[in-house]
């Protein structure tokens, strides 16, 4: 018999305020609240009863009304020689996410940086073809406390004297489609009384949701938006990123330089590599076009193989000529290694959640799909194909 998912809201979603209320309509101190909030995020407690602040009988109240995290029985895999940390996590309901853990050593001139990548929504509906997450298809989004839980799952994995440096979304899900939790879970690891990152070390990548875009721009604070943009030219970009189909990259790009002028910061984009595909010349000088005189930079990353694709990563010299047609344009381009990718563990290529193999029929129909559709792209015929659903602004 199945039982029913733990429906007790997660207590890192909450607010201190909600939180102060709770206790207030208990006849307790409103000041527990932030006894609470500070000690589910300074690591020194694994549970309610072990917050030596709290009265002992104050324990059983509130783990009856709230779950000290969202995620369980974190399985983490290691790859890089322990460089990287894959993380599955289960979630009440039975879904399952992963976030990843990258550590990168000082060198002169930088200190450790210690960056993790989590997800968002468990799967995702915009079902770009080179992607694993997208593969899987839409399941639902993630709750503000399940974006967040994954973070203090992470920190509980790092080294005495370690601190998280960097937090991006670009694990599974397409960020801007569950933005409101996203945006509480940005604010909650911005607060100094919960994580304390800054703003610029918060990364949010989207596939060009423009009105989530736009959102965020109004919002202020200086967060690092990435944009995936693999393609710069419409027919193509509608093959790799389907939800150009929705928002064409010009109207994509016009909303991400609004943010950069805004925030005056730099905006990344980020073209993952697929042999033949989207390394062409005429791609590079497309990018170049696009992007000439922006706060951009570029972010070249070699495709991580997926299955059930035709595709493979372009071979690096033809990475390092694209790099120097965009660089020609005065736009900065880093060329990214890959990490974790033999735990398929490569940030953006989660999909730990893969239920079951499709039928061998159904593997060769889509990768014939796909052949064709590329090839059609690349003669600069747009795609027929809908927007996928669930996807609207
Ligand atoms: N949905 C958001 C954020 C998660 S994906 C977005 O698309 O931006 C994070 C990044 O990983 C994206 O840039 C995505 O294009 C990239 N990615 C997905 N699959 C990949 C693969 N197989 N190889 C390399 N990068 C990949
Ligand atoms: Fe979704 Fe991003 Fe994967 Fe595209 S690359 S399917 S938007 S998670």
């Amino acid at each position: 018999m199945q039982s029913m998912p733990d429906v007790r809201p997660g207590l890192s979603g909450v607010s201190t305020a909600e939180l102060a209320a709770w206790f207030e309509a208990r006849g307790e101190q409103a000041y527990r609240a932030r006894q609470v909030v500070t000690a589910l995020w300074n690591g020194e407690a694994n549970r309610v009863a072990d917050l030596t602040t709290l009265p002992k009988p104050l324990a059983a109240p509130i783990d009856s009304a709230y779950r000290w995290s969202t995620v369980a029985d974190d399985t983490v895999i290691d790859a890089d020689g322990g460089q990287t940390q894959k993380a599955l996590h289960r979630l009440a309901d039975g879904a399952t996410i992963e976030s990843v853990l990258m550590h990168y050593p000082a060198r002169p001139g930088q200190r450790a940086r210690h960056t993790l990548c989590i997800s968002s929504q468990a799967g995702c509906a915009v079902g770009c073809p080179f992607c694993a997450t997208g593969e899987l298809g839409f399941g639902r989004d993630l709750e503000t406390a399940e974006i967040l839980d994954q973070v203090r799952s992470a920190l509980g994995r790092l080294a005495a004297g370690e601190r998280l440096t960097n937090v991006v979304f670009m694990g599974m899900g397409e960020p801007l489609l569950n933005l409101d939790r996203v945006l509480e879970a940005v604010a909650a690891l911005n607060d100094p009384d919960r994580l304390g990152l800054g703003a610029r070390h918060i990364t949010v990548s989207t596939s060009g949701v423009v009105p989530g875009i736009r959102r965020l721009t109004a919002l202020g604070p200086q967060f690092t938006l990435a944009i995936s943009i693999h393609a710069a030219r419409d027919a193509l970009r509608d093959v790799l990123v389907p939800l150009n189909r929705r928002w064409p990259v010009a109207e994509v790009v016009d909303a991400a330089r609004d943010h950069a002028r805004a925030t005056g910061r730099r905006v990344s984009y980020e073209v993952t590599m697929i042999g033949g595909v989207n390394d062409t010349d005429a791609d590079a000088d497309a990018l170049a076009d696009l992007l000439r005189g922006d706060l951009a930079h570029v972010n070249l990353i070699p495709m991580n193989p997926v299955a059930h694709t035709p595709w493979t990563a372009s071979p690096m010299p033809v990475i390092e000529r694209f790099a120097d047609r965009v660089r020609a344009a005065g736009i900065s381009v880093t060329i990214r290694r890959n990490r974790g990718v033999e735990i398929g563990a490569a940030c953006g290529q989660l999909a730990g959640a893969r239920a079951g193999v499709p039928p061998v029929q159904a593997v060769a129909w889509r990768r014939q799909r796909l052949e064709a559709a590329s090839a059609k792209a690349l003669r600069g015929e747009r795609s027929d194909e809908p927007v996928p659903l669930g996807v609207d602004g």
